[in-house]
């Protein structure tokens, strides 16, 4: 595996490699739910590329990138050992050179719940970085966890909208054995943080089979008061739908989660259950 640090560097390595190209955007700090990714990438694509850049254009508080874990030692080995190709990992000034003035953001979807607590700046941080990305690597495809659904639903509408030329590929969330989504931010909740954490996917289930106001009375028992708990449209993040979200911040640690209910719409399993069916599933 190459580390590779300028954009002229990666696209004379890029030029020589052949067959498709796998892109896995990352911040670093490696854990399974990465792993995963890297791993789907290796298995689908020819050439593996991973990027590691802590996108200061995504962070609305400036504590929070501050604070955000960075290991770039302990990510190349993983990163290595899961068979990537390429390292990724360039300076902020080579993302943002002086005189950089561009912005990539997508209306409406950008301003709802992820995008109304962190800012109109956050989704727009996330676009703009993973459009150059795309311009830099230009991958066949690329690779994002579900656990960051609605940055899923916004690349999803910036790729289309702007036709990018490549598949997005979307992997589960991977899971603590409590429940817990794995999380770059996890390391920094304490033992009893950790244990108050797990509230929050057992809350998404219990929304998902009766309802916010369910979801809510689960969070109030671990005494975690969330930004937000709603049940969404994975596609356009307007309630009502089948998608269950929250965020919430336990310590200092802000996490956020979501699950996927299916509900059963079929004559047979309504006769069967009059309230319809519910059934949450890991998420796609
Ligand atoms: P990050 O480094 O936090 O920006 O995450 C890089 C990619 O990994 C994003 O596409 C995330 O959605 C994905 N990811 C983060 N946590 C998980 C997880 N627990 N399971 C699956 N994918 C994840």
């Amino acid at each position: 595996m190459r580390t590779i640090r300028t954009v002229p560097e990666l696209r004379a390595h890029l030029t020589r490699v052949e067959g498709r190209v796998g892109l896995v955007p990352t911040m670093g700090a490696f854990h399974a739910g990465h792993e995963s990714l890297i791993g789907a990438a290796r298995a689908d694509t020819d050439h593996v590329v991973v990027s590691l850049f802590v996108n200061p254009a995504q962070f609305n508080d400036p504590r929070d990138l501050e604070a955000y874990p960075r290991d770039e030692r302990a990510d190349a080995s993983i990163a290595q050992e899961l068979g990537a190709d390429v390292l990724f990992a360039p300076a902020p000034e080579t993302v943002y050179p002086d005189g950089f003035a561009t912005t990539v953001r997508v209306a409406g979807l950008s301003d709802v719940l992820e995008g109304a607590q962190r800012g109109p700046g956050h989704f727009a941080g996330v676009c703009t970085v993973v459009a150059k990305l795309f311009n830099m690597v230009r991958p066949d495809v690329a690779y994002f966890g579900q656990k960051d659904a609605q940055q899923v639903a916004v690349l999803r509408r910036m790729v289309e909208d702007l036709d990018f030329p490549l598949a997005l590929e979307v992997c589960p969330t991977v899971r603590e054995p409590d429940g817990l989504a794995l999380s770059s931010r996890n390391v920094r909740l304490s033992p009893g943080e950790r244990a108050k954490a797990a509230g929050l996917p057992q809350a998404l289930r219990v929304a998902a089979e009766g309802g916010v106001e369910a979801g809510l009375a689960v969070l109030r028992e671990y005494g975690i008061e969330p930004e937000y708990l709603a049940l969404v449209d994975p596609d356009t993040f307007e309630a009502p739908g089948p998608l269950a979200v929250v965020a919430a911040t336990v310590g200092t640690t802000r996490l956020i989660d979501n699950v996927l209910i299916e509900r059963a719409a079929t004559p047979e399993r309504r006769g069967a259950d009059p309230k319809g069916a519910v059934s949450v599933l890991p998420t796609p």
